[in-house]
């Protein structure tokens, strides 16, 4: 898959010095749920490191829109940003269809957890790699995530790589950060954004 330039000029991001208390890299599932979490944040004197790693994310165009959002977001921010630029629709549904098997349970559990598993896995084992003190996620912030899910996973990870999962409820700020981000003009996504997902909202306004 060709990168845009824009996501990979982006070294200068990473040389910036920030005299913060730690070193969190922050995964980012897209710019309405990384604006308010990234000022909590900072208002706490951490400066995120972020981190781009969605192969949950389909079809293309919307991947590419949510990931073009995210690094105006850093670049508006002054913030470092890695991309893990991975567009998995085929992966993430053979994946997805081996957790199922045996049926899914109530609130799409089995297939939100392979998916906050597969992410946060990525974050954990790339932020204990590269020396980083603690890891997170902006999916924290969501109200329609399996919260709970996220931080056991979470929790469960740290334990497994040795690296501490800065665990923090973001979700009172939901509904500020997405004032913020149409507000600033960023892509405002649908559906939280497998393919699945995306029919669900569709079921869901059918019913409507
Ligand atoms: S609904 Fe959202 S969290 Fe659940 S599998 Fe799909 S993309 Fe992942």
């Amino acid at each position: 898959m060709k990168i845009p330039a824009a996501w990979r000029d982006i070294s200068h991001l990473h040389n910036l010095c920030y005299n913060k208390n730690m070193k969190l890299l922050l995964h980012t599932c897209c710019a309405p749920c990384s604006i308010q979490c990234v000022d909590a944040l900072l208002a706490e004197n951490i400066a995120p490191h972020l981190f781009w790693y969605n192969p949950n994310i389909h079809p293309y165009t919307e991947y590419r829109s949510r990931g073009n959002s995210l690094y105006a977001l850093a670049a508006a921010k002054n913030l470092p940003l890695t991309v893990e630029d991975e567009y998995g629709l085929r992966s993430f549904i053979k994946g997805v269809s081996a957790v199922e098997e045996n049926g899914d349970s109530p609130g799409g559990k089995k297939r939100c957890g392979y998916c906050y598993r597969l992410r946060l896995k990525k974050t954990a084992r790339v932020a204990m790699e590269r020396g980083f003190d603690a890891f997170s996620t902006t999916l924290l912030i969501s109200p329609y995530q399996n919260h709970d899910l996220l931080r056991e996973i979470g929790e469960d990870l740290a334990v497994f790589y040795g690296i501490e999962f800065l665990y923090r409820d973001f979700r009172p700020r939901f509904r500020e950060g997405r004032n913020q981000a149409r507000g600033a003009g960023y892509y405002m996504q649908k559906y939280c954004g497998c393919i699945f997902s995306e029919e669900e909202r569709y079921l869901q306004e059918g019913k409507r």
